[in-house]
């Protein structure tokens, strides 16, 4: 079966607003399989590091800013085609305009603070799960 892999954060707002059981519960209940979790912080170097692709995007600094302010959850998931089914249960970037039922029409707030990351590509989901997580975190 050709199974793969997303990486995904839960981030700031949605951990602030009490909503880290709700998003997994969401997740797991589309079908992902978790093989890799944390509860963490990043820094605002890594924060800047992780996003580095938006240097030059207006909203950068703000972005930092917001992604280093309060604790994270940090997981790798695992289905079928799992990069495009998670981006279709999260929604679209802007909550404003994110399908009924996705994760970011639920729990965002605005297009900056919206609720949860997930990659765009399996070579970024990869890369970012390479970023958080060791090897023997990671139970596939
Ligand atoms: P996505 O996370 O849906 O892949 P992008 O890669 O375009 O979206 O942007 C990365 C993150 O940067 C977004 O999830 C959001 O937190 C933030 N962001 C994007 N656009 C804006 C914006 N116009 N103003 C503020 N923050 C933004």
């Amino acid at each position: 079966m050709a199974t793969n892999r997303t990486f995904t954060m839960i981030k700031p707002d949605a951990v602030e607003s009490g909503h880290i059981g709700a998003i997994l519960n969401d997740i797991c209940a589309a079908g992902f399989k978790i093989v890799a979790l944390k509860y963490t912080k990043l820094s605002a170097e890594k924060a800047g590091e992780f996003y580095a692709v938006h240097k030059e995007r207006p909203f950068y600094g703000e972005l930092v800013e917001f992604m280093s302010r309060g604790p994270i959850v940090a997981a790798i998931l695992e289905k079928e085609n799992a990069v495009e089914a998670f981006r279709t249960l999260i929604g679209a970037t802007n909550p404003a305009n994110a399908a009924e039922g996705t994760i970011r029409k639920k729990y965002a707030k605005s297009i900056g603070e919206n609720a949860v990351h997930g990659s765009d590509s399996d070579e970024n989901a990869a890369i970012e799960g390479a970023f958080h997580f060791a090897g023997t975190e990671i139970f596939g």
